[in-house]
């Protein structure tokens, strides 16, 4: 399969949790950090979440830097990298701040058509699988269409399942200084787990960014 460069970006508190246990965005970035996650999408050709992300946050995925905007827009790209959303059912809230120009949503075929209806006027609509959206076909179709590096900005769910099936190439995970806790709190990856074979990283590079830790880690098998 010919996918595009997959890389995971995400904040954790100390002890690994990604939000909390009522999965309520918590502030784990400080000021460095945000304006680093900023250049990484605008690097990006585009940005995936899964719907537990809009669903809790309803974040916009949008570049907040009018200066790296315009030098995007400069280098003969749109303003803003593509938002993609894996959302099997079509469960976006037709109010979602991630809807608009620029927005992919990944869909199944066994999302409801009237539901397709109402988010059709908002998103681009790709369908791709039966039950969930079967990322290795989505990863296939964007490259074909020029989606060539895609950062994956969470949530547990969504990570683990492109972890597992090996489309992700890189992991960066901010460690901020903060506890959060919970049995059922988020972490970096959710879903079944390894039960034996746990994949080995490489570590890339190490960085004290606020009053955290930036972690680059590369997931060297590349399974395409
Ligand atoms: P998620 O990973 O954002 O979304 C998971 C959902 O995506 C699934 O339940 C599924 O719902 C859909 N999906 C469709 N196809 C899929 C596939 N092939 N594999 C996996 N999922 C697929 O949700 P989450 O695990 O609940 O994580 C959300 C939490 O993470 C929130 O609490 C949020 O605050 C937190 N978060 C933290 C950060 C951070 O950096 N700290 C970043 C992002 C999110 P359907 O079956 O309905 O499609």
């Amino acid at each position: 399969m010919t996918r595009p460069f997959v890389f995971i970006n995400s904040a954790m508190s100390a002890d690994g949790k990604i939000s909390s246990i009522e999965r309520r965005q918590v502030r784990i970035s400080g000021r460095e950090d945000l304006a680093r996650v900023d250049r990484l999408r605008a690097e990006s050709d585009a940005v995936m979440v899964g719907i537990g992300t809009v669903l809790a946050d309803d974040p916009g995925l949008r570049i907040k830097s009018d200066l790296l905007r315009r030098s995007r827009v400069e280098r003969g790209l749109p303003e803003n990298p593509f938002r993609i959303v894996a959302d099997s059912m079509a469960r976006t809230p037709s109010t979602a701040s991630v809807l608009g120009k620029g927005c992919l949503l990944a869909v199944t075929e066994s999302a409801p058509s009237n539901r397709l209806r109402s988010l059709s006027c908002k998103s681009e609509i790709i369908c791709c699988g039966r039950v969930s959206v079967d990322l290795e076909e989505l990863f296939t179709r964007l490259y074909g269409s020029g989606i060539k590096r895609i950062m994956v900005e969470g949530g547990a769910r969504l990570n683990w399942s492109l972890v597992s099936l090996g489309l992700v190439d890189e992991i960066y995970v901010y460690i901020g200084a903060m506890l959060i806790g919970g049995d059922g709190a988020p972490t970096l990856l959710d879903g079944e787990g390894y039960r034996e074979n746990f994949p080995r990283l490489s570590l890339s590079n190490v960085q004290r960014l606020d009053d955290g830790l930036l972690i680059k880690w590369t997931l060297p098998q590349r399974r395409a």
